[in-house]
């Protein structure tokens, strides 16, 4: 079996083969630590880990960066409601939060963690060579990427750009300085008193999807295999990436794989602040082992819309604990090469997260039934550390395993 992947980009599940043998290079877009984080953010970073523990599982090296986004409209507000509090603070307030509880989930830390505002001068001279390119303008001190001017602009989003142009743009800003609707923003003017940093336009600060270009390249390189992210990011940020490391590299493609989770809503309905229905990992943590709470969130498929409900953790707990005491029987006999083989069916097709903890659940009603043959607690044992389960010996934080490499 080789390993299969979905890609948004062509929408098909394709054999993985990296641009380098042996090498992966995983981009995901991490968050902007404005507020805290919730139990869709502990979705997709579990998810991610789960994966990046398989490609190392199958022998690969892998490089795993993660972004810091610590300049934005959301920083900025929050920053002014705070009475003017330095947004470095603000960041590292909330992200000391998160990382703490990706730390509690046994999330491997990223190879490179990077903020967007130590990449300043990258995203200067990016922005210059798209200029160069002649495919963005400058108006008044902002300066726009200009999509039209970009072959395959939506190719992305698997549409044209005419109707792309008709959907709605989360990201629309200063639209009458615009050639076009869907041109987007480089870098731009700030109001007086916000964060700013000097430039060849003007002093002013990046725009959002520019960031994560220039932190993908300064880490991983031109090109990648992986980029990661919320489905909810397809557009505009990652057709907009697409469209800016090309223009910046003149390589084809910038990104292999792309990625994308679903959505975790409550009970049908998005969660989101404004609503009040956000769930926080950390307080389910309260109540459960973060290994259980890893267990639902790998129950789901990275790449459906999972629907949480209240009391859906707390009804996984008999599955919890059965999985958790088969593994507890394995000793030092060698693993069932049955079990491995059937889980990594699962994982090499799409990474079937479900699927393969059903074949698990399988083998633990046999171990814990005393009719399982030789080898398949320890076969068990290995598949379920290499999901990430701290309880099964995996590797990470929750086990006292601070390196970002396994
Ligand atoms: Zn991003």
């Amino acid at each position: 079996m080789t390993l299969r992947l979905y890609s948004s980009l062509g929408r098909q599940v394709r054999e993985f083969v990296p641009l380098t043998p042996g090498r992966v290079a995983i981009y995901v877009c991490g968050v902007t630590p404005y507020d805290v984080t919730h139990l869709g953010h502990a979705f997709s970073y579990v998810q991610f880990d789960a994966l990046r523990r398989y490609l190392t599982f199958l022998g690969n090296d892998v490089r795993y960066v993660q972004n810091v986004t610590d300049i934005d409209d959301d920083m900025i507000m929050v920053s002014k409601r705070q009475g003017g509090r330095p947004i470095a603070e603000i960041r590292d307030e909330n992200d000391a939060i998160f990382r703490n509880d990706l730390d509690r989930l046994n999330v491997l830390r990223p190879t490179v963690y990077p903020f967007a505002t130590d990449h300043i001068p990258q995203i200067i001279e990016a922005t210059r060579t798209i200029i160069e390119a002649g495919r963005a303008y400058v108006v008044d001190g902002d300066v726009f990427f200009e999509a039209a001017t970009f072959p395959g602009y939506g190719q992305l989003n698997g549409v044209t750009i005419e109707e792309l142009a008709k959907r709605e743009n989360p990201e629309s800003k200063r639209e009458y300085k615009k050639r076009g609707p869907l041109d987007f923003l480089l870098w731009q003017q700030v109001d007086p008193g916000d964060p700013s940093w000097e430039s060849p336009w003007g002093p002013g600060r990046p725009g959002w999807s520019i960031e994560c270009t220039a932190m993908s390249m300064a880490h991983l390189g031109q090109q990648i295999d992986i980029h990661g992210g919320g489905h909810d990011l397809v557009f505009p940020h990652h057709e907009n990436e697409i469209a800016q490391a090309e223009s910046v590299s003149g390589k084809q493609p910038f990104c292999g794989w792309w990625m994308h989770n679903g959505m975790l809503q409550l009970d049908g309905v998005k969660m989101s602040k404004s609503l009040g229905n956000l769930v926080l990992a950390r307080h389910l943590m309260a109540e459960f082992e973060p290994d259980q709470l890893r267990l639902y969130l790998l129950s789901q498929h990275y790449r459906t819309d999972a629907n949480y409900h209240n009391g859906d953790l707390l009804a996984l707990g008999g599955r919890f604990e059965r999985l958790r005491a088969a593994a507890a029987k394995a000793s030092s006999d060698s693993p069932s090469p049955a079990v491995g083989a059937a889980a990594r069916a699962a994982l090499d097709e799409d990474f079937d997260t479900p699927a393969a903890l059903h074949v698990l659940d399988e083998v633990a009603t046999r171990v814990l039934a005393g009719t399982g043959a030789p080898g398949e607690p320890e076969a068990l044992r290995d598949m379920l550390a290499v999901l990430g389960f701290a309880f099964a010996g995996a590797k990470g934080p929750a086990t006292g395993h601070l390196s970002p490499s396994l």
